[in-house]
């Protein structure tokens, strides 16, 4: 296998990960980053058991355990805004080989930093990139400071808000019509309230009409990790930053049941940000006219956070992206690659998506018939069971649920193999 010089256009969790993968295989890897450190903003990160199965292809299961400072699962319950249980989501280790676990962003973008480096990488923060030149034999990425850097192969892992993209698709936009208050509360504080202490043992999901809360322990209880979805015009796209109105949230989820009222409470006013969920429409292509330039991540396919595998799909993609480069002869035979690499990852990509949009619908719905009925399929049928899935891989996209190969197509699938062995 031939060894590439490749650039990779952004430092966030797609990028770093798509960096190991690629560093691992020997390539010379350097990441050009926009901002000046490590980005430590966010709250909780699901680790799905499909992403968890690429995080055990690098290597770095060990190490995720360590960084989420537990080993053990994190069950999820679903629950009326008026505090009513509805049911509990079967995600289990003997279904899909695999645990999910969550934990906060800082500490996981940390294990990749730190093992993009011992894998060799060059990691150059304080360098956004502000055009990309494939006018001659190997493209070039222009940063803002005038440097011009050439590689073999160039990955554009730049966010849901990429430049790369606008240049490729100057007129898609993301949509945005979903707000999320964003804050993580110390888990001692709940453990000093009898009935808030319950919330440390699984992550919470509470379905209201057109608004639903997310509380997820992480850090072995120390965090708990708040995400709170609504209507209106209160976030910004693609802007992690931007500060909340405690005042406003507390108004705005104040039919909620007692317990969440508490929980709400507790939020201090300098660590509530606002953020507008991003959606991106289907591409009709990752790859860039050259072929030798590619979106992968949230570049490629952002989706609102309803499904919980943003980051699984960047991560899912770093694997499949390094073992199609693997089968490169020459630098001639990158385009071919790139064009597989996106032929088998945008299927399920997109259909993510649309499962992320089909949640952020009836996670959201409002008191009336459909909601009686969304609840009574959940009690009788909860999330993530697939009771009459045989164990094989679904190779097939199937539809959304309730399609009964959906959650073992999510949830069970080995991307490795899959592209490994393509059926
Ligand atoms: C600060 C932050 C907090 C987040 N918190 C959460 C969370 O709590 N939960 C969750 O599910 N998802 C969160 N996300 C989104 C989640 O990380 C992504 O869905 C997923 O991990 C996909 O990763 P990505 O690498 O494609 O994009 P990202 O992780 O967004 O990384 C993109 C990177 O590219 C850099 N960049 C952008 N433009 C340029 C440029 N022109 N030149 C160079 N570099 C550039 C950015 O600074 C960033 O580091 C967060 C994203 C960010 C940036």
């Amino acid at each position: 296998m031939p060894k590439f010089n490749i650039l990779i256009i952004g430092g966030g969790l797609g990028g770093l990960a798509t960096t190991v993968a690629l560093a691992q295989q020997g390539h010379k890897v350097t990441v050009l980053e926009s901002t000046a450190k490590l980005q430590t903003i966010g709250g909780s990160i699901t680790i799905p058991p499909n992403s968890m199965r690429v995080w055990d292809y690098l290597g770095l299961l060990p190490r995720l355990h360590a960084a989420a400072e537990t080993s053990m699962p994190s069950p999820r319950v679903f629950r009326s805004y008026k505090g009513e249980e509805i049911s509990e989501g079967g995600i289990t280790k003997s279904v899909y080989k695999y645990d999910l676990t969550s934990l906060h962003r800082a500490p996981l973008q940390k294990l990749l930093l730190d093992a993009a480096t011992e894998a060799g990488a060059d990691i150059q923060i304080n360098t956004r990139i502000i055009e990309i030149d494939e006018s001659g034999l190997s493209p070039v990425a222009v940063t803002k400071d005038g440097r011009r850097i050439e590689a073999d192969l160039i990955i554009s892992a730049d966010g849901a808000k990429s430049m790369l993209r606008s240049l490729l698709h100057p007129k898609t936009q993301l949509s945005t019509c979903i707000n999320c208050y964003r804050a993580v509360i110390p888990g001692s504080m709940l453990r000093a309230d009898p009935e808030l202490s319950q919330l440390l043992e699984t992550a919470t999901i509470w379905w209201g009409p057109h608004r639903n809360i997310v509380g997820v322990p992480i850090q072995n209880g120390q965090l708990f990790s708040l995400e709170c979805t609504h209507p209106g015009d209160t976030g910004t796209a693609g802007d992690w930053n931007k500060k909340g109105d405690v005042e406003l949230m507390k108004a705005t989820y104040s039919d909620f049941e007692p317990l969440v009222l508490k929980l709400l409470g507790m939020v201090k006013a300098e660590d509530l940000l606002v953020w507008k969920l991003n959606q991106l429409p289907e591409l009709d292509s990752w790859v860039f006219g050259g072929g030798r330039v590619c979106l992968i991540g949230d570049a490629a396919h952002a989706m609102m956070p309803f499904s919980g595998q943003g980051h699984a799909m960047a991560i899912e993609d770093s694997a499949a992206l390094s073992l199609c480069l693997a089968r490169c002869t020459s630098t001639s035979s990158i385009p071919r690659a790139l064009h597989a690499f996106e032929a088998i990852r945008k299927p399920r990509t997109t259909v993510l998506g649309k499962y992320s949009e089909h949640n952020a619908r009836i996670w959201q719905l409002p008191d009336g018939p459909e909601q009686r009925e969304r609840d009574e399929r959940s009690r009788k049928s909860p999330f993530f069971i697939a009771p009459d899935w045989d164990g094989r891989h679904v190779d097939e996209v199937p539809g959304i649920p309730p399609d009964p190969l959906f959650f073992p197509y999510m949830l069970a699938h080995d991307v490795v193999a899959f592209v490994s062995f393509p059926r």
